[in-house]
């Protein structure tokens, strides 16, 4: 199905945003839109296709329901894709069939730092990024170590009674804009990138999760409370929001990130020739999920 006219056949010229409702996905289409390429975006249910920006051509289309696919991928020669285990085999099969030339792949740098290599998150990303890498579409994989929207998790506590419960406080890592994310694929899906786009991409200033937590509390104008959790503790509270084993390793991440193991890259400089967007910067844009 379709919303918003007619599908643009418009001869393999057509770049497909699947998963553009997406933090990062969203921001994909907006730059698409701007630099006024074809493009479509796909929703997993067209009821949310409103959401989109007005006029944006929409499929409904879901990487676990292979039939939605053909129609989604009609006439399209690029596409941005969230690394999704559960139907990876299927979107490929259906890729090539249509012509396609160009995946970018929303993974992480997970799968670039040896000590996280046997995490769970490690592990699903690998496997989608071989599955591609075994087609015969050009993948172009994007690595974000830890994105600046990991803070948006301490949003309800901040909201309901100024705390934040957390597992390693002192972790530091260099939390990345989702809009550089974004640019770097972008920029792949333009043909303007080179190979450092698939390099560990974090953002500039390597900041512990104290001081995120400060720098946030210091923009509400109120402070907020962290009580530490155990890692244990830390495991069961992300797991009331993703499978066990995942909640193990961003608790696993946290700990390495506590020693040092989470480094901040020049990636962003490289790639898009100016320096990343900062935390204070995002803090700005989100404040009023805090609020
Ligand atoms: P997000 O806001 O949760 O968006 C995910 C998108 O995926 C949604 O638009 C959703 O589509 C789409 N989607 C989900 N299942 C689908 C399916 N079966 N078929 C088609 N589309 C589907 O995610 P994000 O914040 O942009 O990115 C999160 C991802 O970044 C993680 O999953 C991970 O792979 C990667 N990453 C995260 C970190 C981190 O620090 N958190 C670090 C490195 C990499 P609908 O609009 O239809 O719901």
């Amino acid at each position: 199905m379709v919303f918003g006219g007619a599908l643009s056949r418009l001869d393999g010229m057509t770049t497909l945003v699947i998963g553009a409702r997406g933090s990062i996905g969203r921001h994909v289409l907006d730059q698409l839109l701007a630099a006024a390429v074809p493009v479509r975006a796909s929703v997993r249910s067209l009821a949310t296709a409103a959401e989109l920006p007005p006029g944006t051509e929409v499929v409904a289309a879901d990487l676990t329901r292979p039939e939605t696919l053909p129609e989604a991928l009609d006439g399209v020669r690029a596409v941005f894709v969230y690394a999704l285990a559960d139907g990876a085999e299927d979107f490929v099969r259906a890729a090539e069939k249509a012509g396609v030339e160009h995946v970018v792949l929303m993974s992480s740098g997970s799968v670039l730092l040896p000590w996280t290599q046997n995490n769970a998150i490690a592990r699903e990303h690998r496997e989608v990024e071989a599955v591609l890498a075994a087609s015969a579409l050009r993948c172009t994989p994007i690595r974000p170590l830890a994105l600046a929207n990991n803070a948006l998790g301490w949003s309800w506590g901040i909201r309901d009674d100024g705390a934040v419960r957390m597992a390693y406080p002192e972790a530091r890592t260099a939390p990345v804009h989702e809009r550089d994310v974004a640019a770097f694929a972008t920029e792949a899906l333009l043909g303007r990138a080179g190979a450092a786009v698939s390099d560990l991409l974090t953002g500039g200033e390597l900041l512990t999760q104290r001081e995120q937590v400060a720098m946030i509390a210091a923009a509400l104008g109120r402070p907020v409370r962290i009580e530490e959790l155990s890692p244990e503790e830390g495991r069961a509270s992300f797991a009331r929001f993703m499978p066990a084993a995942q909640a193990a390793a961003v608790v696993e991440f946290l700990a390495d990130a506590a020693t040092g193991g989470s480094p901040a890259t020049d990636t962003v400089v490289r790639v898009l020739g100016r320096p990343p967007l900062s935390f204070t910067r995002w803090i700005t844009e989100h404040i009023a999920d805090f609020q």
